[in-house]
């Protein structure tokens, strides 16, 4: 049994290894570079407001996750939108979560005959093998070899990838239909209008420190390199305030994306290449607070066309119409990311304003840059899967958890934590 294990990254899945391997009796240390909780599902309060940067919402179809709100005891949820609004042919058109296009006739006119028919058989599909879906086998390959050959761009008709298609690959990865594969769709889509979203009053952070509670936390060290030699895991270079430090470890979790793990060693080479399929596309998010509300007449979030800088918009919260969550995501939004706050926010609002004039006053307001991107996976992911763990399992004390495994949900950050945790414990 391992004395300590060495975990990098405090975000969703580093913490939830920690909890995973306390639950075992286990302890462990986390090195966080940041000086905070939660990663990319980071709540940070400004000035009195709360801002949540990254992931909040959750399913009530989460195994994980909803078992770790019961044994922290956090209740009081608030009710996520039930549905989407699509800008296509510029105007906004409803997508119902739930009914998608049975009765949904607006919407199938804007998609025609051929689009209609084909999100329908797409959607029917993945939902009805959803349970023999998920990212390492059985069905999952077959699917992969009929469809990966090319990007999703080039199997759907032109209404979806201008609609419905891009929603699910904006949503899914930051990605536009000809950056993602169809794989990955459908695995999102098997879960697509499955069971209620909803987000935690008092804001996500309150599961991170529920997490973190009793655990072992280094902020503001950053690890430089995991050490092997011969095939075992040796140390830690963590470079801190006070200096860079080889710390001895025989179990290191690494809890940060593919493209940060893949720099903190020397990896073989398959491997290596694994990583390096593995795609992930920034973005930034912008969450603004009016002194009205902006989203009205029954629309809680927008989906934007292909060319907008904008990808999704949605009210923070249900009840919240005057708390806006702008992404700028997709191909148009990655030449702007680097630009001024100033500039991102105006040309957020003028860009959303086309379909929903904003008529209050800003009164708080908060840009967070995803420079390291969200997970999109890769095609023929599953292959892709195979080899990354085939190797990391050669290296003695070395186990991988994190967005790029199990899903790049919360939910799927916890599934691979506590896989990791599985996986060392039964070395
Ligand atoms: C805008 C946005 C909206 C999202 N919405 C949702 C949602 O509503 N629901 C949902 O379930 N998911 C959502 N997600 C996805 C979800 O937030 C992520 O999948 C999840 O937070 C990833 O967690 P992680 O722990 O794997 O990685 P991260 O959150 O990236 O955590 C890695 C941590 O490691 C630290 N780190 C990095 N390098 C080092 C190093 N060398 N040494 C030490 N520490 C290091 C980082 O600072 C970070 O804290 C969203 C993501 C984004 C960006």
């Amino acid at each position: 049994m391992k004395k300590t294990v060495h975990i990098v990254g405090a975000g969703v899945s580093g913490l939830g290894a920690a909890h995973y391997l306390a639950q075992q009796g286990i302890d462990s240390v986390i090195y966080e570079t940041s000086g905070q909780l939660g990663g990319r599902a980071a709540g940070v309060e400004e000035e009195g407001t709360l801002f949540e940067v990254g992931g909040k919402n959750f399913s009530s179809q989460w195994l994980r996750f909803n078992a770790l709100l019961r044994e922290f005891d956090i209740t009081g949820f608030d009710p996520q939108h039930p549905d989407f609004h699509i800008v296509l042919n510029d105007r906004l058109v409803k997508l119902d979560k739930r009914r998608t296009l049975s009765g949904d006739l607006r919407l199938a006119m804007q998609l025609g005959v051929r689009g209609s028919l084909q999100l329908k058989r797409f959607l029917d599909y993945s939902r009805k093998h959803a349970h023999e879906l998920n990212h390492s086998q059985g069905l999952i390959q077959q699917v992969e070899e009929r469809w990966d050959y090319k990007p999703a761009a080039g199997h759907f008709a032109p209404s979806l990838l201008a609609g419905p298609i891009r929603m699910f690959s904006i949503i899914m990865g930051a990605a536009e239909p000809e950056e993602i594969f169809p794989s990955q769709l459908m695995l999102f889509t098997s879960g697509f209008g499955k069971g209620e979203h909803f987000a935690i009053q008092g804001g996500i952070q309150r599961f991170h420190q529920a997490l973190a509670n009793g655990k072992h936390i280094r902020f503001g060290e950053r690890v430089e390199r995991i050490l092997i030699e011969q095939g075992k895991v040796k140390g830690l270079v963590v470079k801190g305030a006070k200096g860079e430090e080889t710390i001895m470890a025989d179990a290191v979790i690494s809890a940060v994306p593919a493209h940060v793990f893949k720099r903190l060693l020397t990896l073989p080479i398959a491997i290596r290449e694994a990583c390096e399929r593995i795609r992930y596309y920034p973005l930034a998010m912008i969450n603004a607070l009016y002194d009205k509300p902006v989203f009205r007449d029954g629309i809680n979030s927008i989906m934007f066309n292909p060319g907008s800088i904008l990808g999704h918009c949605s009210a923070n919260r249900q009840y919240q119409p005057e708390q806006v969550r702008f992404t700028l995501s997709g191909i148009a939004a990655r030449q702007i990311l680097q630009f001024p706050d100033d500039i991102l926010i105006e040309r957020a609002e003028r860009e959303f304003s086309r379909y929903l004039p904003i008529s209050g006053r800003r009164v708080a307001v908060k840009v967070t840059r995803h420079m390291g991107g969200i997970c999109a996976y890769a095609p023929y992911f599953s292959r892709v899967k195979h080899i990354l763990l085939g190797g990391i399992a050669e290296i003695d004390g070395l186990e991988i958890a994190g967005d790029y495994l199990e899903g790049h949900t919360m939910e799927g950050c916890l599934h691979s934590a506590e896989l990791a945790v599985q996986r060392l414990l039964a070395r």
